[in-house]
């Protein structure tokens, strides 16, 4: 659009209809009431008009002029247009003049400015038909759209082309890396089906009488019988095809309307410029209706991810189907871990998925792992997820992982492509089994002979180091489980004793005490700590070998807790000094003695801590009840029995005016709840009465003080 040629256009006035139009405009008020954002009740007056913009329009050149007024600018007296908008419907261009300062804009209609616009609130714009029409039949609309919309349609669309311009170098390129994508293998639905989702046992509901009642699996498509009773078919519960070994859930015929199954799915492929390779990731969906009937079902596969793998599985790209740059448009773009609004967020990438695997040998032949068990590896048809990228670089970088393979090390080799091994038991770019696990020929042949993971590994690395042959129970009972190496190994350099006799030990103790592996290792290295605090010698066989170990271990701990009790004793002595102090006139004021039973009052602070263990409750474990006493706030009194006033019975939390605020014996417990609530209610009685008592006292002698204080002086 040249500007120059723009002006020569016939300039456009308001007219006088127009004018007079805007004059009568004069608007009205508008009182809004609303809720605010925490519900209080909010208003304002809005000041309205029927008009802000007026609209002409004139067409010559094969170009639009369209001028826009102000009912502000009309009102001042002003016939000339606030903005002229020129467009170009063959260039698809347009540009808006700015009258009052001469100004070219590239801002849509919507964006100009507008006098009066901000605190003005209207809902029409003035224009003729005949402008209207005008302008429709200019954009070819088809329509009766007024002349903003109509306008600003033309422009928001020109903005759209624009933008996908802007992009197209973007999508160009991932179309060409997308090109190179090969066509899905035949049969994979049909794999995807049978080897990726969970399975359900259908069973028949009972009938009455003898008939045995079927069920169908859907792993092998096989109707069966069901087992009878005990091990008949439950709703929910797991279980095993009898037929196909597959794991499936039971479900009962007519319990549910649909079965939806959901799984993610990994196809890799080579690409076809021979550039690397594409791990394509589907979101798969298997669901069977009840009124089809369970033996069919529909499958759906969604690809949702792309990655291309250069040589050496190192991702060079990631893709993801979805809308493009919010355009609408869906298609291929490459991935980025933002949500619409542009924040960044966990990442959403599907990297574990069950694998496809009838392609691989084909796909990876130029690989020097292709002729692996890559079935296994990848664990085809067995329904379970992997980390396929993982287990490609691993394969990739570490060859002996062939070998191992080929010589029937089938459990390393599991441990080491799932990412559970400890890599440090390798020299992984050993090219000689001996080399890469560390052992001689021997101790490589019992490994392979007990398809020994990583634990026996270690085992035997140790046992190499450290000598003493390993016993068939010593690497069963390694590989029953829990048995982890690294503390085994800890507690023989502790105790210097030689692995064999280690995992004895462990073995015994761990059947002797019915403990777990990590309980016995907790229980053992605990009873050695305490043993070396006592001054012992670990390596003392009495020591590293007692067969009472746990007896031992109870014992350490009783009496390491007894000190920790006279430590804390000497703490609270030293803490809560008023209690000592106060004892005179404390014994003095709660003392009694009715029946069988007598009150009597703590010496010293460590006389409540004692009480608390003795009887197992709260009061002497936290500050609080000792610090209300050193503070003359509540008093803790104990009541026992008089023929046994040194074992403790019932304590009591009073106030110094004989309120009770609580009473408990052992664990919080009440014996003889009623007979001592009676003695207690008449003790109450008596402290009340000093309690007055020494209050008139008090008041004769006009000494004002808190009661604690005021009674102390009292009795002194
Ligand atoms: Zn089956």
């Amino acid at each position: 659009m040249r500007k120059k040629e723009l002006l020569f256009m016939p300039p456009l006035y308001a007219t006088d209809e127009m004018a007079a139009e805007a004059v009568q405009d004069t608007g009205w008020t508008e009182d809004i009431t609303y809720k605010g954002w925490s519900g209080q009740a909010c208003s304002y007056t809005r000041r309205c008009r029927r008009y802000i913009r007026y609209f002409m329009a004139a067409e010559g050149n094969g170009l639009l002029k369209v001028a826009v007024f102000t009912g502000d600018s009309l009102r001042a007296g002003d016939r000339r247009p606030v903005y002229e908008v020129y467009l170009d419907r063959g260039k698809r261009e347009y540009l808006t003049l700015e009258t009052a300062s001469g100004k070219w804009r590239e801002a849509k209609i919507n964006f100009l400015k507008y006098q009066g616009a901000d605190w003005t609130y209207t809902q029409e714009e003035w224009q003729t038909q005949e402008t209207r029409d005008l302008v429709n039949r200019y954009f070819a609309t088809g329509k009766n759209l007024n002349v903003f919309q109509a306008v600003l349609d033309f422009q928001a669309e020109r903005e759209e082309l624009l933008r996908k311009k802007k992009y197209r170098t973007e999508t160009d390129r991932i179309d060409a890396v997308m090109k190179e994508v090969p066509g899905i293998p035949e049969g994979f639905g049909e794999w995807v089906e049978k080897n990726c989702f969970r399975e359900t046992m259908f069973y028949e509901p009972k009938k009455r009488g003898p008939v045995m009642e079927r069920m169908y699996c859907t792993g092998c498509g096989e109707w069966m019988e069901q087992p009878g009773w005990p091990d008949g078919p439950v709703h929910r519960a797991e279980t095993v095809c009898p037929r196909c070994g597959t794991y499936a859930t039971y479900r009962s015929w007519n319990r549910q309307k649909q079965v939806r199954e959901k799984t993610d799915v990994a196809l890799l492929q080579r690409m076809a410029d021979g550039s690397g390779y594409v791990l394509r990731l589907f979101r798969a969906l298997r669901e069977r209706k009840h009124s089809d009937g369970w033996e069919t079902c529909r499958v759906e596969l969604d690809e949702t991810n792309r990655a291309v793998l250069g040589g050496t599985f190192l991702e060079s790209g990631r893709y993801e189907y979805g809308e493009y740059r919010h355009t609408g448009v869906y298609r291929w773009c490459l991935y980025a871990r933002k949500n619409s609004y542009g924040y960044y967020y966990y990442d959403s990438w599907p990297s574990w998925a069950v694998m496809y695997t009838p392609n691989l040998k084909e796909e990876l032949r130029e690989r020097k792992f292709w002729y692996m068990d890559l079935e296994t590896v990848f664990k085809g048809g067995s329904r379970q997820r992997v980390d396929p990228v993982a287990i490609l670089r691993m394969l990739d970088r570490y060859p002996i992982l062939e070998y191992l393979q080929k010589c029937g090390f089938a459990e390393l080799v599991r441990e080491i492509t799932e990412g559970k091994a400890d890599h440090g038991l390798f020299d992984m770019d050993a090219t000689d089994i001996r080399k890469a696990l560390g052992l001689d020929g021997q101790r490589v042949a019992r490994l392979k002979q007990w398809n020994g993971g990583c634990s026996v590994l270690r085992a035997l690395q140790v046992e190499a180091r450290t000598g003493g042959k390993l016993s068939g129970d010593n690497i069963r009972y390694i590989m029953s489980g829990k048995v982890q190496m690294k503390d085994i190994e800890a507690a023989m350099e502790r105790t210097g004793l030689s692995l064999r006799r280690m995992l004895n030990y462990f073995s015994r103790q761990q059947e002797r005490n019915g403990l777990t592996f990590l309980q016995t290792r907790s229980l053992y290295s605990d009873y050695l700590d305490m043993a070396q605090e006592r001054g012992m010698d670990l390596k003392d066989d009495i020591v590293r070998r007692q067969p009472e170990m746990k007896k031992y271990h109870d014992r350490y701990l009783e009496e390491k807790n007894r000190k920790e009790a006279c430590a804390r004793d000497r703490e609270v002595n030293l803490r809560f000094r008023n209690i000592r102090e106060d004892r005179e006139t404390s014994a003095e004021h709660f003392g009694f003695s009715q029946g069988k039973y007598v009150f009597l009052v703590p010496a010293q602070a460590s006389d409540i801590t004692m009480e608390g263990r003795l009887l197992h409750h709260c009061v002497g474990a936290t500050d609080t009840y000792l610090e209300n006493m050193d503070r003359r706030r509540s008093y803790i009194i104990f009541l026992r029995r008089k023929e046994e006033p040194d074992s403790p019975y019932y304590t009591i939390e009073a106030k110094w005016d004989g309120t009770v605020l609580q009473w408990y014996s052992a664990y919080d417990r009440r014996p003889d709840e009623e007979e001592i609530r009676k003695v207690l209610e008449k003790w109450s009685r008596e402290v009340g009465k000093r309690y007055r008592k020494q209050k008139r006292e008090q008041a004769d002698s006009a000494v004002e003080t808190e009661p604690g204080r005021a009674c102390a002086a009292v009795v002194a």
